[in-house]
């Protein structure tokens, strides 16, 4: 077995290699850390060299810069379901109004998140929602995309830019040089994927407490959308809630601790973009068109890049775009990607010698200071409009502890 890329750390898992082999001679294997990686069967591959093509992190795709705007579905329920404002729907509803397919992320019967294309409303519903977890299965969600475009019809491929970029060079090689013209695609703004062997294992050790689980919000607004909280209901009709300073999975997810290594060294956490729309969180504007208590219903941050993304945005009709501007859209990931916690390493050691028990105890837990910054001093610079200059010079002081700590 052989791997695709020499530098393990610049594979984002897009599954674009595995997704072009015309053998099959590639298949998606988790590392320790439970990210998947490509391997390639020896025994199989030819050496054609199509893998290697169809590799953004070898060959990357063309980034564009587009308008911002902000932006709310018009529908109430579908603006309160949705993580920010509603966009993504409002988009995909367009696509298979006109017998089109959607792909995004969803969760399967045991809350492992895959890419999975869609035509019908409840397929909608399912990929409704941010899920804090790295999307297995882009390589197939690819193939019956490309299949769907070979019939004529509209896709619109939604998920992280590295998925969208690894989609998109695959369309390429599969469609022999070009971008089909029925692909579109759609991006989110990414702070990173977490290891899905570890939300397997949080979600394991929920169930041994409270019993089975039904459904996993990452976005629930009842506290309202800046406080976003995880809600998990179970079968015996228990609901766990829990904001972003209490909830161990949360902690470790906003701290840097459990991401793929790509994640701290991405391509795409810059203003240019591999979607021909991008998604994300929009939380200026508190004064303008929509005061509060209205804006705690989420509001989208929508940027259209490309010729395709302002078509699709002209046929969302659903779509209510309000005023916006890259300075108050407070997004950090426009200027670096996450970092990584300087306890990263320390982290996945512990879960490989004591268990992820251990590790999620451990590690998933705020400071009293944190918790300070996190609860009052955070919502309160979003306020003053200082809130970028003081996440650099917060993060940069961490940063800097963090290295010291790690010594
Ligand atoms: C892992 C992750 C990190 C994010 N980080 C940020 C951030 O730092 N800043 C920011 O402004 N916004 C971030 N977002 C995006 C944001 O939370 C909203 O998803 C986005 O604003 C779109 O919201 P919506 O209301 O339009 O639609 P929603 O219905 O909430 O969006 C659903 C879309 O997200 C996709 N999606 C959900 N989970 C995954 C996943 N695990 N992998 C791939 N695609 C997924 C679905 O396929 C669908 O396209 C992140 C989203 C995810 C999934
Ligand atoms: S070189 Fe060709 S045959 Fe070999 S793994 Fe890559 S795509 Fe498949
Ligand atoms: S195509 Fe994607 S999964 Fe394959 S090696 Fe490149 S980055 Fe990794
Ligand atoms: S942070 Fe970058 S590498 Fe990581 S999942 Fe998001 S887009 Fe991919």
């Amino acid at each position: 077995m052989e791997a695709v890329l020499e530098e393990k750390n610049s594979c984002t898992g897009c599954g674009a290699c595995a997704a072009v082999c015309p053998l099959s001679a590639i298949s998606m294997k988790a590392d320790g850390e439970g990210f998947p990686y490509p391997q390639t069967d020896t025994g199989k591959c030819v050496d054609c060299g199509l893998c290697r093509k169809a590799c953004p992190a070898l060959s990357p795709v063309e980034l564009k810069r587009g308008e911002l705007y902000s932006a709310i579905h018009s529908d109430e329920g579908e603006r309160l379901a949705a993580s920010s404002g509603g966009a993504f729907q409002a988009l995909a509803a367009t696509v298979t109004a006109e017998d089109g397919a959607v792909c995004g992320a969803v969760y399967d019967e045991s809350f492992s998140v895959m890419m999975e294309l869609s035509r019908s409303t409840e397929g909608l519903r399912a990929m409704r929602g941010s899920k804090y977890v790295a999307a297995a299965g882009n390589e197939e969600c690819i193939k019956k995309a490309f299949e769907a475009l070979k019939t004529g019809s509209k896709v619109l491929y939604s998920g992280t830019p590295c998925q969208v970029a690894g989609a998109k060079k695959a369309m390429e090689i599969l469609n022999k040089g070009r971008v089909p013209e029925g692909f579109f695609s759609c991006d989110i703004l990414c702070h990173g994927v977490p290891s899905p062997k570890i939300f397997a294992e949080y979600l394991r050790l929920t169930e041994e407490k409270k019993g089975k689980i039904l459904s996993v919000n990452f976005r629930n607004k009842d506290k309202g959308w800046e406080k976003q909280g995880l809600e998990i209901r179970f079968e015996s009709g228990e609901r766990y809630l829990a904001g972003s300073a209490e909830d161990p999975y949360y902690i470790l997810y906003f701290a840097g601790v459990m991401l793929r290594p790509s994640c701290h060294q991405c391509p795409y956490a810059c203003h240019d973009r591999a979607g021909d729309i991008s998604l994300g969180d929009y939380w200026g504007n508190e004064d303008a068109e929509e005061p509060q208590p209205e804006r705690q219903k989420g509001v989208s941050l929508v940027m259209v890049n490309t010729g395709k993304g302002k078509e699709l945005l002209k046929a969302a009709a659903s779509l209510k775009l309000l005023p916006g501007d890259e300075k108050s859209a407070y997004q950090p990931l426009f200027d670096a990607p996450t970092r990584a916690s300087a306890s990263r390493s320390a982290f996945f050691g512990c879960v490989e010698q004591e268990g992820a028990e251990a590790a999620i105890k451990r590690f998933g837990r705020l400071s009293a200071k944190d918790k300070l910054v996190k609860k009052v001093i955070g919502p309160l610079t979003k306020r003053l409009g200082i809130y970028k200059l003081a996440q650099k010079v917060y993060f940069g002081k961490r940063q800097k502890l963090d290295k010291k700590d790690s010594v």
